[in-house]
C-alpha cells in the first residue's frame, strides 16, 4: 500500500521535489502518523505553516462549516470573511491595505508590482529593486528574479531585469547599489531557506534609513518568519523598524492556501488601482475564513506569548546539544525559527531524523532547521533533541 503510493507519485508527477519515503495519513497536535501508523514529532510545520498544529478543533469546525456554505464567489463581489480577514491582518501586521494572494510567491509578485506602481504614479523612472544575497523569496518570475540564489535563478534567465544582490547585514554593500533608478529593496528579516540568518538591529534601521533618505519603498518578506514565530506577531515590530510593503503566507492560513501583501496607506495612494491586479481564487470565502479564525485563535490563547515562553528553552537545548556534539558547530535564529550548522552532511542526518521519526527541514550551508507548530511544549523539545541525538550519532 505504501509503496503503491510511492510508486504512481513517482511515475506521474514532475520530479522536483526529493521526497522521502514515507507517506502520512494524518496528524495531531504536534505529531504526523504515517499509513503505517508511525509517528513522526514535527519540527517542519509543513515550512512553518501549521503553526497551530494538526488538529484544532475550532479551526476545522470554523472551515468544515465554511465549505457547507460557500467556498469561492470572486473578487466582484464582497463576502463578510474577507472583510473581516483583511481588518484581523492588518491589526495584527500593522498595515493599513492588504491583498490576498493564494500563495507566497504570489504575495511576493505582488508587493514587485506594488513597488513599481507606485514609482509610476510617482513619475519617477525608478524601476531597479535591491535584495539580498542567500535571499529565498519564491519560484514565479518575480520571485526567482530577486531570489539570491543562482541555484534558484540561472536555469530560468534571463530574469527580471534590474534586479542587484547586496550581503545581507551589511549596509555598506546595499548603499553601493542604491542609483536614481532604484525603486525598492526587498529582504526577509530573518532569512530561511537561506540557512537561518537573522538580520541585525542595525541593518534593518540602516536599510529603513537609506530608503527615506532616497525614496524607496522597504519591502519585507515575512512569509516564513512572520506570524508569532519570532515572539512578535510580525518580525518587524520585534525590530520596531516598519516596512513600507509587508508579504505574509504561510501560517496565516495554516494550510488552507492563503497569502497577502499589504502596504501602508500612504503607499496605497499612489499605487495599485482597479484593474492593475488580481486573482482569481486570491481572498475568496474559504481562505478567508480561515486566516481570520487563525488571527482570532492566535490572539485569544496568546500564541505570540507561548512562543516567547517555550523558545529560551529550544535556544537552551539547541545549545547544550552543540557543546555536547562535535558535528554542531553554530546555532542560529530567533524563537521557534531556528537551526543549526552542521559539519556531517544536513541531508543525511535529515534522512536519518525521519527513520528516527522526526521531521526537521535542511536549509542552505549544511544547516538543519527547526520551525515546529507554534504550540510545541518543553517535553516536545526534549523529545526532538533525543532524536537529534540519535540522527546525529
Ligand atoms: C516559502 C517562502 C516564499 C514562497 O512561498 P510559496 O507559498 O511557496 O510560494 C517566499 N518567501 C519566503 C521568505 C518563503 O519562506
Amino acid at each position: 500500500m505504501v509503496n503503491n503510493e510511492i510508486k504512481a507519485a513517482e511515475e506521474n508527477l514532475i520530479h522536483v521535489y526529493n521526497r522521502f519515503p514515507v507517506v502520512l495519513d494524518h496528524g495531531e497536535g504536534m505529531y504526523l502518523y504515517g499509513t503505517d501508523g508511525k509517528e513522526y514529532l514535527d519540527f517542519a510545520a509543513g515550512f512553518a505553516v501549521t503553526g497551530l498544529g494538526y488538529d484544532n478543533q475550532e479551526l476545522k469546525d470554523a472551515l468544515k462549516a465554511q465549505i457547507d456554505k460557500l467556498c469561492h464567489i470572486s473578487n466582484l463581489y464582497y463576502h463578510e470573511s474577507c472583510g473581516e480577514a483583511a481588518r484581523a491582518l492588518n491589526r495584527v501586521s500593522g498595515m493599513d491595505r492588504v491583498f490576498f494572494t493564494n500563495s507566497g510567491s504570489e504575495a511576493v509578485e505582488g508587493a514587485l508590482k506594488a513597488a513599481r506602481r507606485y514609482a509610476f504614479t510617482k513619475k519617477t523612472g525608478r524601476y531597479e529593486f535591491i535584495a539580498m544575497k542567500n535571499s529565498f523569496h519564491g519560484r514565479s518570475f518575480g520571485a526567482v528574479s530577486v531570489t539570491g540564489h543562482d541555484a534558484y535563478r540561472e536555469p530560468f534567465e534571463p530574469v527580471l531585469p534590474g534586479v542587484k544582490f547586496a550581503e545581507f547585514n551589511n549596509l555598506d554593500s546595499v548603499r553601493e547599489l542604491v542609483n536614481d533608478r532604484t525603486c525598492a529593496i526587498i529582504l526577509e528579516p530573518l532569512q530561511g531557506e537561506g540557512g537561518i540568518n537573522l538580520a541585525t538591529q542595525e541593518f534593518m534601521e540602516g536599510i529603513r534609513r537609506i530608503c527615506d533618505e532616497n525614496g524607496l519603498l522597504m519591502i519585507c518578506d515575512e512569509i516564513q518568519c512572520g506570524m508569532g514565530r519570532t515572539g512578535s506577531m510580525f518580525a518587524w515590530q520585534g525590530f520596531g523598524v516598519k516596512p513600507d510593503i509587508l508579504t505574509m503566507a504561510k501560517a496565516i492560513g495554516n494550510g488552507i492556501p492563503a497569502g497577502a501583501f499589504a502596504m501602508t496607506e500612504h503607499v496605497a495612494e499612489y499605487s495599485l488601482k482597479p484593474g492593475d491586479h488580481g486573482a482569481t481564487y486570491g481572498g475568496n470565502p474559504l481562505a478567508c475564513t480561515a486566516v481570520r479564525k487563525v488571527i482570532e485563535i492566535f490572539e485569544r490563547e496568546d500564541i505570540v506569548g507561548h512562543v516567547n515562553r517555550v523558545a529560551p528553552y529550544l535556544t537552551r537545548r539547541l545549545d547544550e546539544l552543540m557543546s555536547d556534539t562535535d558535528c554542531v558547530i553554530e546555532r542560529r535564529g530567533k524563537g521557534l525559527m531556528q537551526g543549526i550548522v552542521l559539519t556531517k552532511p544536513a541531508a543525511e542526518v535529515n534522512s536519518r531524523a525521519v527513520e528516527e521519526g522526526l521531521l526537521v527541514i535542511q536549509a542552505q550551508g549544511n544547516v538543519l532547521r527547526f520551525v515546529p507548530p507554534l504550540i510545541v511544549e518543553e517535553k516536545h523539545i526534549d523529545e526532538m533533541i533525543g532524536k537529534i541525538k540519535r540522527a546525529l550519532a
